[in-house]
């Protein structure tokens, strides 16, 4: 038996409540907070972060997530919706698949922040901008 939670939901081994299924990803709601509408995507192969990601894992990921999130749209009605991953021995965690949590926000829920955070230099966000550009040319 695998040592890895996630695997043995993945399995069956440990139940969970399943919203979504596909050859790559597992979404389901038993996460242990308040919040009902609260699901986790998680991407079944191991895949510590995003940099480990392929193409066609990426595209799962999204497309369950986009397809999931209707549904809450459809079952809860929130305001909007939050997405949220933390991924990887980096972010403190220990079950390395790649997975992004869907949580809606109903009206009055505190997430207010300020933007931009620290308002860097102009020109410095731009050769930070250029960098990346040039590695996507
Ligand atoms: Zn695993």
């Amino acid at each position: 038996m695998s040592e890895c939670v996630f695997c043995r939901i993945v399995a069956g081994q440990i139940p969970s409540t399943r919203v979504y299924e596909d050859d790559l990803v597992l979404a389901f709601m038993d996460i242990g907070e308040v919040n009902p509408g609260h699901v986790l995507v998680a991407l079944k192969p191991h895949a510590e972060n995003l940099f480990a990601l392929d193409d066609a894992q990426t595209a799962a990921v999204a497309r369950a997530s986009a397809r999931v999130a209707r549904a809450i749209r459809a079952a809860f009605e929130p305001a909007g919706l939050s997405v949220y991953q933390a991924n990887g021995a980096a972010a403190g965690q220990t079950v390395f698949h790649y997975h992004v949590h869907l949580v809606p926000r109903h009206d009055g829920d505190g997430m207010a922040f300020t933007w931009p955070v620290n308002n860097p230099p102009r020109e410095q966000l731009e050769a930070h901008a250029a960098r990346i550009r040039a590695q996507l040319a």
